[in-house]
């Protein structure tokens, strides 16, 4: 049976990730959120269990140490992980999954899954980041400059993703429709349909050589 796609989405705090995921997900097309545990405090509306799960350090400790998680990392002073259990068994089902990650995360997705599809989202500058993080206004100067400085750092893997999406101011939908195309670009990926051709040769009557 043909596996799902790991597809990563990174992108620097305010470029507007959990937006783009969330409607690509309402569009009910073969995707599971993998749902992170983390560390650090909700914020705004956040929901456990739907947005994060929110944990204590040394619950994530006990976590690492188990092998749970597919990928951490840490940023800005706080855990963040993919447990294996949101991830394995949907791509064994064939369910593409999507990770929204830090750059860290994603370099590990990398090295752990030679098929993993890594995609950017980029606010079209970094004054435009910085005015949007402002904006959020849920996050203290000094969680914000930190924040900032993380953008710069992530910015120097840019070459080290697959493709790059930019969401300018009003360009939401579009990034939206980019990712679905991507993904169904992977998905016709013959990389990603090895066992093609015997399926082929079975509908001819015939067995491949
Ligand atoms: P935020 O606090 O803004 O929700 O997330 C901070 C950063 O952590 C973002 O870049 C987000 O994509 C990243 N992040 C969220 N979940 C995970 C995860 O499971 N693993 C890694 N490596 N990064 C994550």
């Amino acid at each position: 049976m043909k596996r799902g796609t790991i597809f990563v989405l990174s992108g620097p705090a305010g470029s507007g990730k959990s937006t783009v995921r969330e409607k690509l997900m309402q569009k009910g097309l073969n995707f599971h959120y993998s749902v992170s545990d983390t560390t650090r405090k909700p914020r705004g509306a956040e929901q456990d269990g739907v947005d994060y799960r929110f944990i204590t350090k040394a619950e994530f400790e006990d976590g690492i140490a188990r092998g749970d998680y597919y990928e951490y990392a840490q940023y800005t002073g706080e855990y963040y992980g993919t447990p294996v259990s949101q991830l394995i068994p949907y791509i064994e089902k064939g369910v593409n999954v999507i990770l929204e990650i830090d750059v860290a995360g994603a370099m590990q997705v990398r090295e752990r899954d030679k098929n993993a599809v890594l995609v950017m989202l980029l606010p079209p500058s970094y004054a435009a980041l910085e005015q949007r993080l402002r904006d959020r206004g849920t996050e203290s100067e000094e969680k914000i400059l930190k924040r900032l400085a993380r953008a710069r750092d992530e910015l120097n893997f840019f070459d080290k993703y697959d493709y790059f999406l930019l969401n300018d101011d009003g360009r939401i939908d579009e990034c939206v429709r980019r990712l679905e195309m991507i993904a169904e670009v992977e998905s016709d990926k013959t990389r990603n349909n090895p066992d093609f051709p015997n399926k082929f040769f079975n509908i001819q009557g015939e067995t491949k050589k």
